[in-house]
């Protein structure tokens, strides 16, 4: 019983576990989907921020670089190649783009013949032929139109901006912008809220960059990295011998790492910026989801195996109060009742169990399938057989209602014929049987035979006969009758009296009752004439059985009597003989046994 309910809350478990298995699946999924949609949106946000703060410095410089020609002297004194008048005219608006940009870093006016003429950020150094040194400049030369890109040199890693400049048409040389990186990163965090870290292609170093090597991927080396940035980058480091996009968590917090390339002048890579933000670190917060999903789930097969526990104390407690209730209706009938439902014993009285000497239920069912196993067969058809015609008992029984059931069964020796009884109970397609058995002995004893000498009676005797005549035919067997008829018996009422007569009818009764099967039929005929009716008995075997009878009956010594003796008319019966004939025939038998002499047998 308790097997089945860890069962119910094992199936429920499993159940409870599938579906909050299924749900954390689901929503980590979307999840995932919707973290992955929210890294991609950042990206972009970050990717265009970076692209649109390149492009307006671009524009920006431009507009600063015309503003400056504008301004009275400025373009005459660089077409002149004057740089002391160039450094007088441009000190101050360099202060003031500084003050503007402190990134910006370089200004630079570069001679169309590739000499440079001015440095505002270096003004000592100048009529160099910077144009031979720096392929960018040279281009920018080559071109005459604006040329931007990253390029790093004397000042560290910077993003140029070249722009031609025309004088009534006539070019006469490039004015440069230096933008260093802090400028970026700054803007980049400002927008889009991420941390921003310039690196270069080792290749791409050249010979002017001297760099601190504090962080290195790979190939690329780490640019204006500060003290603080430095242990989160070398831990990056420490994961990556390249730079790519990742999330890293570093003390317990996680990081989205975008990378995109920078470019030179003719768009060529030469290194990378690397955008940082803090984020949510998602294999974290699927630990987290599948920690509280398994706590739930644990937290409802708690609540269910209580549930479960509940309900099924509350059923058993309940089925028990029936089952008790339905043993003790069973136990109150005075006779052997049983419950079954077709195949199995479900349920037997205690009478029923008394009766047949076993102590519970399920001591009888180890040792017997069926109580139909204790069936005898009777001397006529009204008795019930485990099968008949195909039948099981019960289904015999229900298929003929209206017959009387009879069944006999010997306990030690003790045969006990039942009327037995059959009710049918089939609700929700359970089918039980409720068989009573009802003992018929004395009753049938009373009506079925000699209340003196406890042999069966005539009408008794004519019931089986027929009975057995049918069987003996079907069969085709033999069938054996046997007259008996006590000689002289009127002397020994005359001489002893009649209640000494009735103890020689009991004594005789008694002595043949004995000696014979369990399957003839022994019956007081009338007075002190009594039948033998042997089944399946040929004519020498029932001579012997005659003779077995008169040996003992002559050897036995009846009290104040003595002896006594019988004849005997022994007869078969003959094929397409009825039963009446063979009666008649075994009769004349005796008859002529008693004319012969008597105390003999006659066949
Ligand atoms: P036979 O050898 O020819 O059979 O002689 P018999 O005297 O035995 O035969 P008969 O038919 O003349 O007598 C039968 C007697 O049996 C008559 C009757 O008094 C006696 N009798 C019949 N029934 C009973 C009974 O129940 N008790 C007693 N004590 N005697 C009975
Ligand atoms: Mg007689
Ligand atoms: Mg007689």
């Amino acid at each position: 019983m308790n097997s089945l309910k860890i069962k119910i809350i094992f199936i429920l478990s499993l159940l409870i576990l599938a579906v909050v298995s299924t749900m954390t699946t689901y929503s980590l999924m979307h999840e995932k989907k919707e973290n992955e949609r929210r890294l991609s949106e950042a990206y972009e946000q970050v990717h265009r921020t970076y692209n649109e703060t390149i492009r307006d410095t671009v524009h920006f410089y431009q507009a600063r670089a015309e503003a400056n020609f504008r301004s009275p002297g400025v373009l005459e004194a660089f077409r002149e190649g004057n740089h002391y008048a160039l450094y007088e005219l441009m000190k101050p608006r360099w202060e003031v783009m500084q003050h503007e940009n402190p990134s910006l870093i370089v200004l630079q006016f570069h001679q169309a013949n590739g000499k440079s003429l001015l440095r505002l950020h270096k003004p000592d150094v100048y009529g160099d032929n910077i144009a031979s040194e720096r392929p960018m400049v040279a281009y920018a030369h080559a071109n005459t139109q604006n040329v931007s890109g990253f390029e790093e040199g004397r000042q560290g890693l910077a993003f140029r901006v070249l722009i031609p400049v025309f004088d009534q048409g006539i070019y006469i040389g490039l004015i440069e912008f230096g933008i260093a990186t802090p400028y970026f990163t700054d803007k980049i965090h400002r927008f889009a809220g991420y941390d921003a870290f310039f690196f270069v292609n080792k290749n791409s170093l050249g010979h002017f960059g001297e760099f601190r090597e504090s962080v290195v991927v790979g190939q690329y080396v780490g640019i204006d990295i500060s003290l603080h940035d430095e242990s989160f980058l070398q831990h990056y480091t420490r994961y990556h011998t390249k730079l790519q996009n990742d999330v890293i968590t570093y003390e317990q917090q996680a990081y989205d790492v975008n990378v995109l390339p920078i470019k030179e002048y003719r768009s060529h890579s030469i290194g990378a910026i690397m955008f940082v933000r803090p984020t949510d670190d998602f294999a974290v917060h699927v630990r987290h989801t599948l920690v509280a999903s398994g706590l739930i789930a644990l937290l409802l097969i708690l609540i269910m195996g209580l549930i479960v526990d509940r309900i099924y104390s509350f059923v058993t407690a309940k089925m028990s109060f029936q089952e008790r209730y339905a043993q003790m209706i069973l136990d109150s009938v005075p006779s052997p009742v049983i419950v079954t439902d077709g195949n199995t014993l479900i349920a037997a009285s205690d009478v029923f169990l008394q009766y047949f000497h076993y102590e519970t239920l399920e001591a009888f069912k180890h040792e017997h399938q069926c109580v139909c196993e204790y069936f005898e067969e009777g001397g006529t058809d009204e008795y019930l057989m485990p099968m008949r015609n195909d039948q099981r008992w019960t289904t015999f029984m229900l298929e003929h209602p209206h017959k009387t059931h009879k069944a006999k069964i010997t306990i030690h020796g003790v045969s006990t014929v039942f009327e037995v009884r059959i009710s049918v109970l089939n609700l929700n397609d359970t089918l039980r049987y409720v068989v009573i058995f009802n003992d018929i002995s004395s009753m049938q004893q009373q009506s079925m035979s000699d209340p003196l000498t406890g042999a069966a009676n005539r009408l008794y005797f004519s019931m089986v006969y027929s009975h057995a005549i049918n069987v003996a035919r079907r069969g085709e067997k033999p069938l054996a009758l046997i007259f008996i008829d006590i000689d002289h018996f009127k002397m020994v009422n005359d001489m002893y009296g009649h209640l000494i007569g009735d103890v020689v009818l009991k004594q005789i009764a008694e002595i043949v009752s004995k000696r014979i099967r369990n399957s003839d039929i022994f019956a007081r005929w009338g007075g002190e004439e009594f039948v033998l009716l042997l089944p399946d008995t040929g004519l020498e075997e029932a001579i012997g059985v005659a003779n077995s009878l008169k040996e003992v009956i002559n050897s036995e010594e009846f009290e104040h009597v003595g002896t006594v003796t019988c004849s005997y008319g022994v007869a078969i019966l003959k094929e397409n003989e009825t039963g009446e004939e063979l009666l008649k025939r075994s009769d004349e038998k005796l008859y002529q046994a008693k004319e012969s002499g008597r105390n003999r047998i006659v066949s």
